[in-house]
């Protein structure tokens, strides 16, 4: 997710910067309760903090494979940006568990 600053210094000249869309699962939840209008047809869905392999974290959606499919830590996954909702004007960013 884009930043209005550097969390450490706080400066504000910021670029975008390449990744490869791997990396692991640090932590995730089960949302059964959406948040908003939009999210409510997606319920229940998991919600997990993936470290890239290139450092940062980001928040993201997690498709399972199936119903057995849970996004434990460590979990190797890659990315996949996905159309916008309906609703939302932004894609949104999901991840698979590696293949
Ligand atoms: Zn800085």
């Amino acid at each position: 997710m884009p930043r209005i600053c550097c969390p450490r210094c706080h400066g504000t000249e910021l670029s975008w910067v390449p990744v490869s869309g791997r990396g692991s699962v640090w932590s995730s939840t089960e949302v059964h309760r959406a948040p908003s209008a939009e999210f409510k047809a997606r319920t229940p869905y998991w919600v997990v903090l993936v470290r890239l392999d290139e450092g940062p974290t980001v928040m993201a959606h997690y498709l399972p494979a199936d119903a057995a499919d849970r996004p434990l830590p460590d979990t190797r996954v890659d990315a996949e940006v996905q159309d916008p909702m309906e609703g939302s004007g932004m894609p949104l960013l999901a991840f698979r568990r590696h293949a």
